[in-house]
């Protein structure tokens, strides 16, 4: 007999061996199947942002899962928990522990009818939601982000871990997401705090012997925000504290946000017993932009600033300046102020002088991995891909078109060329290019795309003089 237990642990097999253990773990880990009715199964998500993030994300998964399980007419319900309170209960009952039966327990530092003080949530006012431009470098983050600032402390994601490189937008998007509650929810006290001025209150109210006070002011917090907490590394005491405030906080329902340099794994010199709490919640990552978003970005600081840069400019400074959202908005910044304290029009020439001071590694020469990625990247094909042995037709003319470049715009030889895209030899390259020269001449959409490419690589090659 098939219950909607065994179903759906047939399906997780299935789901398991198609998507990574990570997205699993997030997404899949906290489903509980709920009931079967003939050939519907009812799942039970955690909230509305889930749901919509299955739906959007693995949609087509899913179906075929539950085809092969219930057969052609197999489908799939889901149950939305909404009161925070059944999600808690059902979690205690399965975990067979009782955790969250603290809840009623009341702070007895709080007085009861006495109002609760009204606290300055310091934050930026000028990081929101809406100039946080979205691509996929941070879909995952910005969107937990938002469905948390909708629902504070009542989503799956708590806490919410925020990592990533120095510069691709942590403090922005927290800022964002305490921006957003202060504005929805007045009556929560919000708290953005930095790791370093937290660690410093605990050591001056240690000094004033109040830490009592300063644990208790932060156990009234609705939603903390602390940033970088890698800079907890090494200082035990601050962790110990800050281990109490996490767990009455999250007992209490409260909501936490955390942003560090790197996912929680890999943070060194911090207790196990944190580390394993901020895996509670949901950790994302922020990636680099890509090319369309470091263009997006840049158009709406343009806008922000309410300068006029040429597009080539735009798209000059988006091509070189990669890895960095902050120095994306520092060139950006310099060419404007150059442009007007010298008064010189901005053009590619001020940008070039300015890229090439912030830019750290100017190489002379456009290199055959430079030329690899840009046509990996023009071509959204993955870099292993277009230099493994793979003859899907796009690829293969993708490797072409790379090889031609590679001839016509370095200085490597045939041979050396060819090495660098799996060990093939130079009669392949006199190949390729011959390839590239025929289709150019057959078809203008094709010529057209490689005049692109060559722009693009032109442009690397300018920018690194
Ligand atoms: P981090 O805290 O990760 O070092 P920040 O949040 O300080 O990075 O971001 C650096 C700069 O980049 C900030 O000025 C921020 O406004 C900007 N920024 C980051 N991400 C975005 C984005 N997605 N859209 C617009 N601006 C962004
Ligand atoms: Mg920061």
């Amino acid at each position: 007999m098939k219950d909607h237990l065994s179903v759906w642990d047939n399906c997780l097999v299935t789901i398991k061996k198609s998507i990574n253990p990570q997205s699993f773990k997030t997404w899949f880990d906290p489903i509980r199947p709920v009931k079967l009715d003939q050939s519907s199964l009812t799942i039970q998500v955690p909230n509305n942002f889930f749901y919509e993030w299955l739906e959007e994300n693995y949609v087509g998964l899913l179906k075929k899962t539950i085809r092969k399980e219930l057969g052609e007419d197999g489908r799939l319900e889901y149950q939305i928990v909404v009161d925070n309170h059944t999600d808690a209960t059902l979690h205690s009952n399965e975990r067979g522990n009782n955790f969250y039966s603290t809840e009623h327990i009341r702070n007895p530092f709080v007085i009861p009818g006495i109002k609760k003080i009204k606290v300055d949530p310091q934050l930026n006012p000028k990081y929101r939601f809406e100039n946080f431009i979205e691509g996929d470098c941070n879909k995952l983050a910005r969107s937990a982000g938002l469905a948390i600032s909708k629902n504070p402390g009542g989503t799956a994601f708590n806490p919410l871990v925020i990592y990533g490189d120095v510069g691709l937008g942590k403090t922005h998007l927290a800022h964002a997401i305490g921006n957003e509650v202060v504005s929805k929810f007045p009556k929560k006290s919000t708290l953005y705090i930095s790791t370093e001025r937290f660690t410093n209150q605990i050591i001056e109210s240690i000094r004033k012997n109040s830490i009592n006070d300063l644990v208790n002011f932060y156990q009234s917090i609705d939603l903390l925000i602390v940033d970088d907490i890698q800079f907890l590394s090494g200082k035990a005491k601050t962790q110990e504290i800050f281990f109490n405030i996490f767990n009455e906080l999250h007992q209490l329902g409260k909501q936490i946000i955390i942003t560090s340099d790197r996912p929680p794994k890999s943070l060194e010199g911090i207790q196990d017993r944190l580390i394993s709490r901020f895996k509670w919640g949901l950790s994302a990552d922020l990636q680099s932009p890509d090319f369309e978003t470091r263009m997006a970005i840049l158009l709406a600081k343009m806008e922000l600033e309410g300068v006029t840069i040429p597009p080539e400019v735009i798209e000059f400074i988006s091509y070189n300046v990669k890895n960095n959202i902050r120095e994306l908005e520092g060139v950006l910044i310099s060419i404007v102020a150059q442009s007007t304290l010298n008064n010189k029009e901005i053009d590619l020439i001020l940008a070039k002088q300015v890229v090439e001071s912030f830019v750290s590694e100017v190489n002379n020469e456009i290199t055959v991995e430079n030329i690899k990625e840009l046509v990996a990247d023009y071509f959204k094909i993955p870099l292993d891909k277009l230099q493994g042995k793979t003859r899907k037709r796009e690829v293969v003319i993708a490797r072409q078109l790379s090889m031609y470049l590679a001839k016509n715009h370095t200085t490597n030889s045939l041979k050396t060329i060819g090495d660098q895209f799996g060990g093939r030899d130079h009669s392949t390259v006199i190949y390729s290019c011959r390839t590239v020269q025929d289709l150019m001449d057959t078809d203008i959409l094709f010529k057209d795309t490689v005049f692109e490419l060559e722009k693009k690589v032109q442009m690397t090659i300018s920018s690194a003089q």
